[in-house]
């Protein structure tokens, strides 16, 4: 058994642990373990300093998870673009492939609650059923791999999986979205390290929340990762008490690069039921990229996004950098709020067709007369302009 295998049996794991060790009402315990499974495994359960700080509220349970009754389970409709059960396809060329129900530590703020810890909706029996249908739609290019957490799975299933992937002519990139970087860096190994460099091109997208996740373990594992020739990239979530502070998600996402990992996206909460109590005003979002950008690299600086509730995608925000418009001017602020103007190009008028009657009177020198020609939607725009000339 390797030590990533030992780690996980040692994890807090039952009803009977968050009673023992963390002194929760045994009713309690039972009613939010039966909600959402609760598993910490040894070395993130060190990283708590004290009650209720930003590593606590990750994985430890809270009696609010059961408030959250109008919300859904399901807030992304991820179900609707399921052909079979481990495969969600959105987009048009990539694909979610969920291989695993399975993760190192269930944290509490997970948007797939109805799913994670679920063998009976997650299984392994469907990875075949997965790759058969990846095989079957040539527009697939990017596969990302999910669960659950696909580092659950052992070095010899892994290798399954991306071999069988690979196999495939269309498959371009594969992903993984894998959490262990963070939460049990002993998984990465040099033997998963020599395997996965078999089957590049493979991108690692990882998740950091929180400064105090850089540990010495994080960062030789990501280091591992990125020597194996997988870029690392992190998807953080902004959460109430967590990381909803704009000085600690620079420091965040500066000792992201220094280990290597490329901020990538931070994610405004999702409102999935019993996750609701983590979420934040879109307002704390902007005001944090407005702490990122300029104020460090921009190589330091993830896309700020919303899960669109219902299957609409990511949606970029930004803070309001174009202040308007005098004229062809557009008025712009920089990170330091200083104002500054920048000449536009001016637009060139749509070239529209030119009546052939309009082009007969032009072309003799008569007087023109106001002609309004059958028009397009968008020529009715410039109906007036036209009616002047
Ligand atoms: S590792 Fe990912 S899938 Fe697993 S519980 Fe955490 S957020 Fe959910």
């Amino acid at each position: 058994m390797e030590l990533w295998q030992e780690l996980l049996r040692e994890s807090v794991d039952s009803s009977k642990d968050l009673v023992e060790r963390f002194g929760f009402d045994k009713d309690l315990a039972e009613k939010l373990n039966k909600l959402f499974h609760t598993r910490i495994n040894p070395y993130y359960l060190s990283l708590i300093r004290y009650p209720g700080d930003p590593i606590w509220l990750q994985c430890i349970p809270d009696a609010k998870e059961l408030e959250d009754d109008g919300f859904p389970e399901d807030p992304l409709n991820e179900e609707a673009d399921s052909p079979v059960p481990s495969i969600t396809h959105r987009y048009p060329d990539r694909v979610l492939f969920l291989v695993t129900s399975q993760c190192s530590m269930y944290c509490r703020f997970c948007t797939r609650k109805r799913k994670v810890s679920d063998s009976s909706k997650i299984n392994s029996k469907w990875i075949q059923d997965g790759i058969d249908y990846i095989a079957a739609h040539p527009e697939v290019r990017d596969v990302v791999l999910s669960g659950g957490d696909p580092l659950m799975v052992t070095d010899y299933v892994l290798e399954r999986i991306l071999a069988g992937l690979r196999a495939i002519p269309h498959v371009e990139i594969i992903r993984l979205g894998t959490k262990m970087p963070c939460v049990l860096p002993q998984r990465i190994t040099a033997k998963l390290c020599k395997m996965i460099k078999k089957y590049h091109p493979i991108y690692v997208n990882t998740h950091f929340n929180h400064p105090w996740e850089c540990t010495p373990e994080a960062e030789r594992a990501c280091a591992m990762l990125a020597d194996a020739g997988c870029p690392v990239g992190n998807q953080a979530v902004l959460m109430k008490g967590v990381n909803d502070d704009p000085d600690v998600m620079l420091e965040l996402h500066r000792k992201l690069l220094k280990m290597r990992v490329r901020p990538y996206y931070i994610y405004q909460a999702d409102i999935t039921k019993g996750t609701n109590y983590f979420r934040t005003p879109v307002r704390v979002g902007l005001e944090i990229m407005d702490k990122l950008r300029g104020h460090t690299s921009g190589l330091a600086v993830p896309y700020f996004v919303i899960d669109a509730p219902g299957g609409g995608g990511k949606i970029p925000l930004l803070p309001q950098y174009v202040l308007g418009r005098n004229g062809n001017d557009i008025l712009l602020r920089n990170f330091k709020y200083e104002v500054y103007t920048y000449p536009d190009v001016p637009e060139t008028e749509p070239e529209l067709p030119v009546p052939e009657e309009k082009y007969m009177r032009k072309r003799n020198g008569q007087k023109k007369k106001a002609y309004v020609p059958k028009r397009t939607e968008h020529e009715v725009e410039h109906e007036i302009e036209l009616v002047g000339k």
